[in-house]
């Protein structure tokens, strides 16, 4: 997906919000990395002790993906479109106020 055609949907300043993903729901499947237009995330292979407290059913997930997931590498870029929101199949990304 060309990720750089969608600068004109994000509607607000970089350095509002950011996204935070729900370490018990993300299957690293990257939709959200492909649609971003700023290069906010990437997926990569989490460790358990960076994947925290997460449910049964996320440790499930996290084994039977090898612990990739995306990452919020760039917070500051974001522009608060939503288009990751949207994008991912496992509702695992919220938009947070965000503070550095
Ligand atoms: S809302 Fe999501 S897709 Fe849009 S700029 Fe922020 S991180 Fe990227």
């Amino acid at each position: 997906m060309n990720n750089s055609l969608d600068k004109s949907a994000c509607a607000d300043q970089a350095g509002k919000v950011a996204p935070v993903i729900n370490r018990s729901r993300c299957e690293g499947k990257a939709d959200c990395v492909a649609v971003c237009p700023y290069g906010v995330f990437e997926v990569r292979q989490f460790t358990w002790e960076e994947l925290g407290d997460i449910s049964l059913r996320g440790r499930l997930k996290a084994w039977a993906h090898k612990r990739m997931q995306a990452d919020v590498v760039s917070p500051d870029a974001c522009h608060a479109c939503g288009l990751c929101l949207k994008s991912c199949p496992e509702d695992a990304i919220t938009l947070e106020k965000f503070s550095t």
